[in-house]
């Protein structure tokens, strides 16, 4: 583990690629405090939630947290609160949204008509602890390349199937050789017309978004929709505002979606700022996703009462297109299901 005065050095050079930060994220509760000056005993953490889904955080990500806060809101979202082992309410599982059911064949989750989530890779750059898949059995879906050949097939004998999704695990994890010969392989099914990406790499290690990558979405004959996911304005700092103006230069679509988590961006004046701040940049405000009850998480929830009543806010105060739609993802429902908002007296 890197001193004190190793972890300094380490969080300032920004000259590293992407891959050199993807491969030396910090790894420990100990390292983050360190980083952040943050007394060791300050801020407890839980053990067993780390031994259920460890820490990881790119040094690009910490950079934006405020030394000494303990409170920051990017903290919070990778802080293992000791809260993730006490017991959850009723409801709360381990797959609430029923993913291992829509596994029709490894690598493919299939879940709504026409479009087919790909996981390229199990492993993210960040390790959000609000996470619905943090207990998604990833092993079983690392793909041999038999069966990425059966996955592409599974897409290829679906002519109802027009868009795939690039998801994961984060897919910009996967090195351009391997993503660009995936993309290659989506453009020779005919019937495929729209290539999403879900991608937090842009936000937590922007320099992932390189001319390289821009250049070979711009070739595509297929529409390119990067869906990033941001919670707060601060995650947007001019670096990753530039990726964003980058790919939209080159006719991609950037939209984002956030989760509502608590002592993270549940207040109004939060929610408007991120939007601004996408805005500023050319993203769109896309969903504000209600928290899915996932086992370990439930200290992030925020009602649904209380998340109409937030977005009634922000609805009188913004343009309806920087209001994202409030959303909840419900097992088995044929798409998310848009929560009705209270109207303003
Ligand atoms: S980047 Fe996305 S998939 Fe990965 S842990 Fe965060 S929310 Fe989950």
């Amino acid at each position: 583990m890197p001193t004190v005065q190793d972890t300094k050095l380490t969080i300032l050079p920004t000259s590293q690629t992407w891959q050199q930060q993807l491969a030396h994220t910090i790894n420990s509760a100990q390292e983050l405090l360190n980083v952040l000056a943050i007394a060791p005993d300050a801020l407890p953490f839980s053990a067993e939630g780390l031994a259920d889904f460890p820490m990881r955080v790119p040094y690009a990500f910490a950079k934006r947290m405020e030394k000494g806060n303990l409170n920051d809101p990017l903290l919070r979202q990778v802080w293992p609160d000791i809260e993730e082992a006490s017991t959850p309410p009723p409801g709360f599982v381990l797959d609430p949204l029923g993913e291992a059911n829509s596994n029709p064949t490894p690598g493919i989750v299939h879940k709504y008509q026409g479009r087919v989530l790909l996981i390229v890779n199990g492993s993210c750059a960040v390790h959000c602890r609000y996470c619905f898949r943090r207990h998604f059995p990833y092993n079983d879906n690392r793909l041999s390349r038999q069966e990425w050949q059966d996955a592409l097939e599974y897409v290829r004998n679906r002519e109802d199937i027009n868009e795939v999704i690039l998801s994961g695990g984060d897919p910009l994890s996967s090195n351009d050789a391997r993503l660009f010969e995936l993309i290659s392989a989506i453009e020779d099914i005919p019937h495929v017309t729209r290539l999403r990406i879900h991608s937090r790499l842009p936000i937590v290690i922007p320099a992932r978004i390189t001319h390289a990558l821009i250049e070979r979405l711009q070739q595509s004959r297929l529409h390119i929709i990067m869906v990033v996911h941001a919670n707060h304005a601060k995650e947007i700092d001019t670096e990753v505002g530039d990726t964003f103006v980058r790919m939209r230069a080159a006719g991609i679509h950037v939209l984002n979606q956030s989760v509502l988590l608590k002592g993270v961006n549940d207040n109004a004046q939060s929610l408007i700022d991120l939007s601004e701040r996408l805005f500023e940049f050319g993203a769109m405000p896309y969903y504000l996703h209600l928290l899915d009850p996932v086992v370990g998480a439930h200290h992030f929830d925020v009602s649904e009462n209380q998340a109409t009543s937030l977005i009634t806010d922000i609805q009188a105060q913004l343009p309806g297109f920087l209001v994202p739609k409030l959303v909840r993802e419900v097992d088995g429902r044929p798409s998310k299901t848009l929560i009705p908002i209270l109207r303003n007296s």
